[in-house]
């Protein structure tokens, strides 16, 4: 299989900052790659290399077979990009946005009407199609953003954190829209801090920080990282903890913890469900009465805690970003 991009010991500098520090990335074709990390992680950086908007002080890159510093123009001929600031044009309808991207990549009036009518449908636009954009929601505008990053039908697809600031509804329908996308063999390099993104839409998850790779591999190697899965059991009576712990903890892959405060103990098992039934047979028959109990497996949450130390940000809250740019500003410099 040939590879949508790949990425060889990508550094960027800005004076004292390293963005970038020998970033190594993978998106085998058809595939899609989430890329997770904290604020100021090199995300971005990385993206705009990869999508020619900025050259690296060292390291290589193809995308879509081309050489992103040999041939950049023949890079953005093959590749689509949509961003965390929709770039519509607001005072055209939805239509019009579509129509004059479809002109300037020069597809011919009758092909680019054409391709923007079968866009708006594609993304439930169409009875929103012929409204000035200003009036759209925010999830809307961001459905049209990426409907005009797919114009010109690119192989590579480039969506650095879709869904950030969306609200919860806008969100899953666009995970909708780019789970269909991906099925009709689009290949996507994905930045977000949604974990839950990552872990729906991603076949493989690089996780970097401070411009490095410090871990990767699909959710469920990512999740095993961090340890496997426990039951939790709280009883009813404190008493009965210690009578609990010696009936479970042969079932369990390790010792017992107990949280007396909270009449509570945790077993790592493997097993999953199967061990919980014993469980539940065991405390039943020994006539101990549970307040609560249940399987926990780790989530994308616990390994990004736990690799970076950081709390994973579910979105930003302030308005201006880690370089202190509000986002405007800076969606701006985007497009320079
Ligand atoms: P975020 O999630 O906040 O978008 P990110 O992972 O995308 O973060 P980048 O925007 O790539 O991170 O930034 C990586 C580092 O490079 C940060 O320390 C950032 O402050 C710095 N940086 C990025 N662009 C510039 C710039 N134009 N000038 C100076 N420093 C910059």
């Amino acid at each position: 299989m040939n590879d949508a991009v790949i990425a060889r010991g990508l550094v960027k500098r800005y004076k004292d900052v390293v963005a970038l520090d020998g970033l190594d990335l993978c998106v085998p074709e058809g595939s899609v790659l989430g890329v997770l990390g904290p604020n100021g992680a090199g995300k971005t950086t990385a993206v705009r290399i990869l999508t020619t908007l900025l050259r690296p002080d060292a390291g290589s890159a193809r995308v879509a077979g081309v050489d992103v510093l040999d041939d950049p123009r023949e890079v953005r001929r093959r590749i689509g990009v949509s961003g965390q600031y929709a770039a519509v044009d607001e005072y055209l309808t939805g239509f019009e946005n579509l129509d004059m991207v479809g002109r300037l990549y020069h597809l011919g009036r009758r092909a680019s009407r054409d391709r923007a009518r079968e866009l708006l449908a594609q993304f439930h636009l169409e009875d929103a199609g012929d409204r000035p954009t200003k009036t759209y929601s925010g999830g809307m505008r961001r459905r049209l953003d990426l409907a005009g990053a797919l114009v010109a039908k690119p192989p590579v697809l480039f969506l650095d954190e879709p869904t950030t600031g969306l609200d919860p509804r806008s969100r899953t329908d666009m995970w909708d829209v780019i789970q269909e996308l991906v099925a009709g063999g689009t290949s996507l390099l994905l930045t977000t801090q949604y974990l839950e993104e990552a872990d729906r839409l991603a076949d493989n998850i690089v996780v970097i920080d401070h411009g490095r790779v410090i871990a990767e591999g699909n959710a469920d190697q990512l999740k095993a990282q961090v340890g496997g899965e426990r039951i939790e059991v709280t009883v009813a009576v404190g008493d009965e903890l210690g009578r609990a712990r010696s009936l479970l903890e042969p079932l369990g892959v390790g010792p017992c913890v107990l949280e007396e405060s909270r009449r509570s103990l945790v077993l790592p098992v493997s097993g999953g469900a199967r061990v919980l039934t014993e469980a539940l047979r065991r405390l039943d028959e020994a006539g101990i009465d549970l307040d609560d109990v249940g399987l926990r497996r780790p989530t994308l949450d616990d390994v990004f805690l736990s690799l970076t130390g950081h709390v994973a940000e579910s979105a930003r809250a302030d308005p201006e970003d880690a370089q202190g740019k509000p986002p405007r500003e800076r969606a701006e410099e985007m497009v320079r």
